[in-house]
């Protein structure tokens, strides 16, 4: 496919300088080296031909128009902290790095929203919002993505139980097509049933149909109150069974999550300390923020009592602020602890809430079956877990062998249960042989006459998610 595709040439390199000024063009090999990855496991880097850096939607568009009539791909790249080798320029070409757009616009104290540009860091948003007392509620565990990343992979996060994903935080936005036109869609307003919602097609459509230049955030303001509660028990399958009646409870936590003792150990090694009640199986930590402290350890009383029914051996809130951010820390850093512990990859399964307990039931089995070690862990809370297939006491080569087989076999339980492939973290390149086992011919043909009609040339982004040609 990549035949269809020029290469960039001198002229074509001086018309880009043209538009963004040459000191925004990479195009030497060493300097491109961090352009040619993202965090996705086991990937091999591919480099662009050009990293271009535009100041504004202008530019962008001038770029576009550009690649679109010399057929060049366009591979619109954020943080560079996507899982799934979104953001990696497989058939070479221009690297979009939107990093020079990272302007905070606008906060609207009177209608709760945010404007930015899309290159802003969750980090700075985050800080700066603070200084407002209003808060951006979608968290993904790595703060560098950009708003424009976590847009176009629709991002999940901890925080997703009480406030929904980033579609159900996002308002508006205004992108530039592939041939360089720049629309807006949606406002700062809630309701909108004039004509097809962009907004929300856009939002986890991966850098495939546009650029995302500007966003319009919903906000919220932050309770003052934030707890967690850490609960161990003798089994995984005990902790999950707990999940449903906490979310049953009146009040909805921010996050649910679950582990398991594998990754406790891990994680231990990586922060080289112990983690409380670590000779458990597995553990639940539910996170709850409110006004009103009292208010908090009344329903951790419920959530604990709900737990020692299921099982669980004790329940314990941290009573100090160290002990709690020690625990947050140590949840935020497991994908790092576990990328240093061992060659491994990740998978992202959804599937309905009350089928975790089977769906977990099933991977150990398929795990066993191929003899390979899988960290289990993730947001119970939503129903979306984490898979790691890891590659212990075992050959690389033969793990590598294996993986396909077990990714494969994990995907279609899921799928089995009422599930997906994919929760948060995309489909990209990593995962696009898998996409056929989660959504059928039909819903493909749609997504592919779409992606015609955004981009006929199939120059922003290709490759990525299905192939239009396959
Ligand atoms: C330690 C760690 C923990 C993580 N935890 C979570 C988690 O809990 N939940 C979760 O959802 N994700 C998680 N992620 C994944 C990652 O942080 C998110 O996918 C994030 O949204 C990616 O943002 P980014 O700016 O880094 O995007 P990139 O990696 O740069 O790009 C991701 C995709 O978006 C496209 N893109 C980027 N910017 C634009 C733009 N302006 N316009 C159009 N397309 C664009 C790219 O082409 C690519 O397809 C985690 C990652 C790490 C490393």
């Amino acid at each position: 496919m990549g035949s269809q595709y020029q290469k960039i040439t001198g002229s074509i390199i001086n018309q880009l300088s043209a538009i963004v000024g040459q000191e925004n063009i990479i195009t030497d090999e060493a300097a491109m080296e961090d352009y040619s990855r993202d965090e996705m496991p086991l990937l091999k880097p591919y480099s662009p031909q050009a990293v271009v850096k535009p100041a504004d939607n202008r530019e962008i568009a001038e770029v576009m128009k550009l690649a679109n009539r010399e057929k060049v791909p366009v591979t619109p790249r954020g943080g560079g902290t996507g899982l799934s080798g979104g953001c990696i320029p497989i058939y070479g070409g221009i690297v979009l790095s939107l990093e020079r757009m990272n302007r905070i616009l606008e906060i609207d104290e009177e209608n709760f929203v945010a404007v930015t540009e899309a290159g802003v860091t969750l980090t700075d948003l985050y800080s700066h919002l603070e200084e407002h007392g209003l808060y951006y509620p979608v968290y993904p565990g790595e703060l560098a993505a950009f708003i424009g990343g976590t847009i176009a992979t629709n991002a999940g996060g901890m925080n997703a139980v009480k406030y929904g994903v980033t579609k159900q935080n996002v308002l508006g936005l205004e992108v530039v097509l592939p041939n360089g036109d720049i629309i807006k869609t949606g406002g700062k307003f809630v309701k909108c049933a004039t004509g097809y919602d962009l907004t929300q097609l856009i939002t986890g459509s991966e850098g495939t149909l546009a650029i995302i230049t500007q966003a319009i955030l919903k906000l919220t303001t932050r309770p003052p109150k934030r707890e967690v509660l850490f609960a161990p028990f003798t089994s995984l399958q005990d902790a999950i069974d707990a999940v449903p009646e906490i979310l049953r409870l009146p009040m909805v936590p921010i996050g649910l999550e679950f582990m398991d003792k594998g990754i406790i150990d891990i994680i231990e090694k990586y922060l080289e300390r112990d983690m409380p009640y670590h000779q458990y199986e597995a553990f639940l930590m539910v996170t709850m923020e409110g006004e009103d402290e009292d208010k908090i350890l009344d329903y951790f009383a419920k959530v604990e009592e709900i737990c020692k029914r299921h099982g669980a051996v004790e329940a314990m809130v941290p009573g100090s602020e160290h002990a709690k951010r020690r625990l947050f820390e140590a949840r935020e850093k497991f994908y790092h602890a576990l990328h240093k512990f061992a060659p491994m990859e990740i998978m992202d399964v959804v599937v309905p809430r009350s089928e975790i307990a089977k769906f977990l039931r099933r991977v150990k089995e398929i795990s066993d079956g191929y003899q390979m070690t899988v960290v289990p862990y993730g947001h119970a809370g939503d129903g979306n877990v984490h898979i790691h297939p890891i590659c212990v006491n075992m050959d690389l080569k033969e793990w590598l062998n294996r993986l396909p087989q077990l990714m494969r076999d994990v995907y279609v339980t899921g799928v089995s249960l009422g599930g997906t492939i994919s929760g948060e973290h995309g489909i990209g390149f990593d995962k696009k042989e898998f996409l056929r086992l989660g959504i059928d011919d039909r819903l493909l043909g749609v997504m592919k006459a779409i992606k015609r009609t955004f981009d006929p040339n199939n120059i922003l982004n290709p490759g990525k998610i299905f192939d239009l040609d396959s």
